[in-house]
């Protein structure tokens, strides 16, 4: 099985990333394509041509990485926000065109998993990543093992409230005060035109912060606290060794979330789980939802083979 390869797959809103993968997550080969957005059956065809282009005969399973909850029993993918994908049977369909066990999960619990395995995550038991980028993304390992609960629709941690009757949530989200609302790159953006006017947006924002202009470090500050406040709840919760850090604008704006992210979380998280949860930056940048979904067709694979 050590030679075998997985073909893991990411899909998303804008760019469909593909990649071969060994069993220890080096990415041998690489293709990336556009995301369609006028029909599922365009989104699938482009899928389809992306594996194609990667297959050879090292390629055991497919994986793939998709920015909706998923139904593992079935197969399914719930409807999305991103992308015209929804309520498709995606495992039979890609299975029976490449006569390959195929393996399905969200993208942030993809990019988890491959943090997990093949980036700062490494031999680590317990710890959950949070993606910051045009939504917040959250995948959990525990005790060992990639946590879905029922049915692989879980963890969605960017969806947790932090501030009651807070601000209107996103997307297909009737939420209010979730950590979506304000960690995206979507929110810095509206921060810093606000502050700079409406042509400033979230990498203007961290520009400034780095020439060291106080306002924009401000903003980033505040932020950094509501992030905080979820990262003390999730310690609480989760009692993760360590919480990763992804996502655009996250790895972006990093050195000033955490500092005040960290001051929060310290208050709001009980020992020992605040001594015990280190915080780092993610590893394996745009590759690691590729890498955790090759690892996901890995588990495929398996679940086959057992
Ligand atoms: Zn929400």
């Amino acid at each position: 099985m050590d030679d075998k390869h997985a073909i893991g797959v990411d899909v998303g809103g804008t760019k469909i990333l593909a990649g071969v993968v060994s069993v220890d997550g080096h990415v041998l080969r690489r293709h990336e394509r556009s995301t369609p957005t006028d029909t599922q059956e365009h989104v699938v065809a482009e899928l389809e041509t992306a594996i194609a282009e990667l297959l050879d005969d090292s390629v055991a399973a497919i994986g793939f990485g998709a920015p909706s909850s998923t139904d593992q029993r079935r197969g399914y993918l719930y409807p999305t926000v991103n992308t015209p994908l929804g309520n498709i049977p995606l495992r039979d369909r890609i299975q029976e065109r490449f006569g390959l066990p195929v393996g399905l999960d969200n993208d942030a619990n993809a990019a988890a998993i491959g943090e997990w395995k093949a980036g700062a995550g490494r031999g680590v038991d317990d710890m959950l990543m949070l993606t910051l980028g045009t939504g917040v993304g959250g995948g959990v390992i525990s005790e060992g093992r990639p946590f879905r609960g029922n049915n692989g629709i879980g963890a969605e941690l960017g969806h947790v409230v932090v501030v009651h009757d807070g601000r209107p949530c996103q997307g297909i989200c009737t939420g209010r005060g979730h950590l979506e609302a304000y960690l995206t790159g979507l929110a810095a953006t509206a921060a810093a035109r606000e502050a700079f006017g409406p042509s400033a947006d979230a990498h203007r924002l961290v520009r400034l912060a780095n020439e060291g202009e106080e306002t924009a470090i401000e903003i980033l500050t505040g932020i950094g606290r509501i992030l905080g406040s979820g990262l003390g709840s999730f310690a609480n919760v989760f009692g993760p060794e360590l919480i990763v850090i992804g996502g655009g604008f996250g790895v972006a704006a990093f050195e000033f979330l955490i500092p005040p992210a960290l001051e929060v979380m310290h208050r709001e998280a009980l020992e020992p789980m605040r001594s015990m949860a280190r915080v780092e930056k993610a590893q394996l940048g745009t590759a690691a939802g590729l890498i955790g979904a090759a690892f996901v067709a890995f588990e495929a694979l398996e679940a086959v083979a057992a």
